[in-house]
């Protein structure tokens, strides 16, 4: 484990203090403390001017108790086991969330795909693929994209998987380009989920689009896709961020040319890699990453990494609501400020579930051999992301907790059940 705090220890007290008032048996307390497996693997690339470099992997399992485990692939420096682990911890909740019949998993690799060229990412792709061949599969465990990985990437990973099988397998990977088996809808699909999230909120707050500012944390794959939803809704995105920094407006930013301007001036032609920043654009105002987390907005939309808010600056936020993309954007202290303060935090494992919707239509699909069009999947995703928001927003009402509360403890009662139908203490004293 590495020194930065831990992901997973926030995770699982966060988790605690839901269990503390959830009516579930103590069986599934125990079964969901710690992750069923950690695999670990070191991934060997032949870089391009002959020498070999080694990269740490990890595919993490969580809890396999309602289906295969799903979760998607980060590349990252810092990705390492204790992050990997987190982020397959929220996968299982999210699945149960959205009554998916899945698991959680989650995958990762300790490397900066930006320092790779195209032919050493695609050795890294088919390496990690080689490496967790044996633990996944259209039945154990199905593997997505994530952080820093797209669907080109995805498209060498089941062509490595189908190399090794000798089979046309395109259950196994989700979030493959379309001409492989990916599903219509699954690039825009996160953002899209989101929005629909932050719709059913704001009509029950009774806001409008237009009198909504929104300034968006990380514009990337998931961040753009909502940026650009939400601006054809009638939202004002008024600020944008990415790694390198962040634009601001008092108007409303059109996040379609901006994504343009960035995408052309990437140096990996036709992958989502950026060297060139947001910043680059020059009718509107820079600002810092930090500045854009304090700004006066109605909806705050944390779209990048982990930990963005934490008890360092969560008292400079002034948003009205922060709507979480990103996986575990807000820890667990900060979370108990935000609460106290008012605001209100639409949470991740609800807010972002999206992506693994969709990716469920494409595991579907890839069994079934029929595949749907994309007003056919934006209808199937609409019909699962409406109801569960609606679910948790009235749970949060009737419990008087948190969305993020309310979200864990259908989530909670969703495994539990299908823990205890494998048969509990109770069942054995009987
Ligand atoms: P991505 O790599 O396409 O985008 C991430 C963006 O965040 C990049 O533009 C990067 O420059 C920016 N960023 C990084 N550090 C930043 C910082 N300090 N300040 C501002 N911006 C910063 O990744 P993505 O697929 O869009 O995923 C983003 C988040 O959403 C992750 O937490 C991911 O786990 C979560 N998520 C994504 C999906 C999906 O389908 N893409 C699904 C569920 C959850």
């Amino acid at each position: 484990m590495s020194q930065k705090k831990s992901l997973f220890s926030d995770a699982q007290s966060r988790m605690a203090d839901i269990f503390d008032r959830l009516d579930v048996h103590c069986d599934v307390r125990r079964q969901l403390e710690q992750p069923k497996c950690i695999h670990q693997a070191a991934i060997p690339v032949r870089m391009d001017d002959g020498s070999l470099r080694v990269f740490p992997g990890w595919r993490v399992q969580y809890d396999q108790s309602r289906g295969p485990g799903k979760g998607g692939v980060r590349f990252h420096p810092n990705v390492d086991a204790d992050e990997v682990t987190a982020l397959s911890f929220w996968m299982v909740l999210k699945c149960a969330l959205v009554n998916l019949p899945f698991g959680g998993a989650k995958g990762g690799v300790q490397v900066d795909p930006k320092l790779l060229s195209r032919m050493e990412l695609e050795r890294l792709s088919r390496g990690y693929i080689r490496a967790f061949y044996d633990v996944i599969g259209p039945d154990r465990d199905i593997p997505a994209p994530d952080v820093n990985t797209n669907e080109i990437v995805m498209g060498w990973m089941v062509d490595e998987y189908s190399e090794i099988t000798r089979e046309k397998v395109p259950a196994i990977i989700t979030g493959k380009p379309p001409e492989m088996g990916g599903s219509a809808g699954r690039t825009a699909a996160t953002g899209r989920g989101a929005l629909l999230v932050l719709e059913t909120w704001a009509r029950r707050k009774g806001k409008r689009p237009e009198d909504t500012t929104i300034a968006v944390q990380g514009f990337g794959n998931a961040g753009y896709y909502f940026a650009l939803l939400a601006h054809e809704a009638g939202y004002r995105i008024v600020a944008l961020s990415d790694s390198k920094g962040a634009i601001h407006t008092n108007k409303a930013l059109d996040p379609e040319p901006i994504w343009r301007h960035k995408n052309e001036t990437r140096e990996l032609k036709g992958m989502v890699y950026c060297e060139s920043s947001v910043c680059t654009e020059s009718d509107v105002g820079q600002i810092s990453q930090e500045a854009l987390l304090a700004l006066d907005v109605d909806v705050l939309v944390l779209a990048a990494l982990e930990n963005a808010i934490t008890t360092d600056n969560v008292g400079q936020v002034r948003a009205g609501a922060i709507l979480e993309i990103a996986n575990g954007p807000v820890s667990r202290e900060a979370d108990k400020t935000l609460a106290k303060r008012g605001i209100a935090v639409l949470p991740d494992v609800l807010v972002n579930a999206g992506g693994v919707t969709v990716s469920y239509f494409e595991w579907v699909q890839g069994r079934t051999g029929e595949y749907w069009d994309k007003a056919t999947v934006d209808e199937k995703l609409e019909s699962r992301m409406l109801p569960t928001a609606c679910a948790c927003f009235d749970r949060a009402d009737r419990d008087a907790t948190t969305v993020r509360e309310a979200a864990y403890a259908i989530a909670v009662e969703r495994i539990a059940k299908a823990i205890e139908s494998r048969g509990d203490s109770c069942y054995f004293k009987q």
